[in-house]
């Protein structure tokens, strides 16, 4: 509440951790899996729900509880839980209120991964995804929704189509069915765009990608705006009905604002144990600290990148949302402030072979599978994470066969112009 009148970068330093007199300056790494009680009543206090602190680190713990209030604060939410993986919190943000023989709607451009776990992990769970694409009319879209539909997905700048979510359109469409809109905002960071403001309802990351930003720890959070009035929809009983697994504690009457997030953490994290490890939290926290100057600092590099790129007559094609002719320049500025994270796609003239040479000529910019850290870093996909595809299947999946994806980090930007042009001259 305090923090939250703060400036983003105070917070994104100073949120979470409030030492007493005495205390640690820095959060301390709390490498605990329990927690100790000077009463039996007071345990039965916590496993009532009743009393606030730590149980089981399962649960909750103090260091991750700090990160958690951090996260919650930049992105203006009543409350955040962080999980094993961002995997873990698009899990976890969906299956809080929908369950077998439910669906929900998705916008189609979505990361691959979270694509897998909806609509052939989640299906197995009796789970149904709904795909918006993007040759749907209204009416179409419309149709998607039926009594059994329980919230609406979609991601800030889509990994790696770098499609901006007409966020505030979603939103509507959403509430207009009496369900939440949940964005997942990894590309965009709270730094760029804090989706609650256009009317999401839950915002997800996988903190694995800027938030961390050096490529050290898996993680992801969900986080809870405390805007979405479920007993108002009338059809969330699993948040407005008793729970039998804590003896009839009703999370909309007993939580307030915070019922979402307080089910996710007591449920489900309680039952699935995707739960974050205290040194990864503390990893994340200090990525957290410098989160407002990375940003600043990939989206100035990525946009020289894209520009220098469309300069070159052997690259075909850039996609960059902040450049002045990108077909998502309007929602870039209206979402993102004009800016963007630091990932670049284009495609190299020549097809497959010269997009891998360009690749393979690459010194400073390695060849990983991950994006969004402070090192610069490629990958073909078509010969690498879609290598089983043929050509048309590649087209099929946004794929094309000279598509680069390039993931700008935070060095000299120089330097990393040298790098690409010398092996744009190799071509
Ligand atoms: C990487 C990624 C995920 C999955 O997160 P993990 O931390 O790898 O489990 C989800 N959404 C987006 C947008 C991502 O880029």
């Amino acid at each position: 509440m305090k923090q939250e009148k703060q400036g983003i970068e105070t917070v994104c330093v100073q949120g979470g951790w409030e030492p007493e007199g005495g205390e640690p300056r820095v959060l301390p790494i709390y490498q605990s899996t329990t927690y100790k009680y000077d009463s039996g009543e007071q345990l039965g206090g916590l496993f009532d729900l009743t009393s606030d602190g730590h149980m089981y680190t399962r649960i909750s713990n103090p260091t991750v509880e700090c990160v958690e209030k951090k996260i919650a604060a930049l992105e203006g939410g009543v409350g955040a839980m962080c999980t094993s993986a961002g995997q873990a919190a698009s899990l976890c943000a969906v299956f809080n209120i929908a369950g077998a023989g439910q669906n929900f709607v998705c916008s189609s451009s979505i990361y691959g991964g979270t694509a897998n776990l909806f609509a052939v992990t989640m299906a197995r769970m009796g789970i149904e995804v709904r795909f918006v694409t993007p040759e749907m009319k209204e009416d179409e879209i419309e149709a998607l929704f039926d009594g059994n539909t329980r919230l609406v997905f979609g991601e800030t700048v889509a990994n790696p189509a770098l499609t901006v979510l007409d966020i505030e359109y979603y939103a509507s469409l959403a509430h207009r069915h009496s369900v939440p809109l949940i964005v997942d905002n990894t590309f965009a960071t709270p730094i760029f765009c804090r989706p609650f403001e256009y009317g999401a309802d839950i915002v997800i990351h996988s903190t694995t990608k800027y938030m961390d930003g050096h490529a050290q720890v898996v993680g992801g959070v969900i986080v809870d705006s405390g805007n979405f009035d479920w007993e108002a929809a009338g059809k969330y009983p699993e948040l407005c009905a008793p729970d039998e697994s804590y003896h009839g504690v009703v999370y909309t009457r007993d939580f307030g604002r915070s019922a979402y997030i307080t089910k996710a953490r007591v449920q489900l994290m309680r039952d699935l144990g995707t739960t974050p490890q205290p040194l990864a939290a503390y990893l994340l926290n200090l990525g957290l600290e410098t989160l407002p100057l990375r940003m600043e600092r990939h989206f100035e590099n990525a946009l020289a990148v894209a520009k220098f790129l469309k300069a070159s007559d052997k690259i075909a094609w850039v996609n960059y949302p902040a450049l002045e002719d990108s077909d998502q320049r309007d929602r870039c500025e209206k979402y993102l402030g004009g800016k963007c994270c630091g990932v670049v796609s284009f495609g190299v003239k020549g097809g497959r072979e010269a997009a891998m040479k360009f690749m393979n000529s690459l010194s400073l910019a390695k060849i990983v599978v991950h994006v969004a850290d402070a090192r610069t870093c490629v990958l073909h996909p078509a010969s690498t994470t879609h290598r089983q595809l043929t050509d048309t299947q590649l087209a099929d999946a946004g794929v094309s066969p000279d598509l680069v994806r390039m993931s700008v980090g935070i060095e000299s930007i120089d330097d990393i112009i040298n790098d690409i042009r010398t092996a744009l001259e190799s071509l």
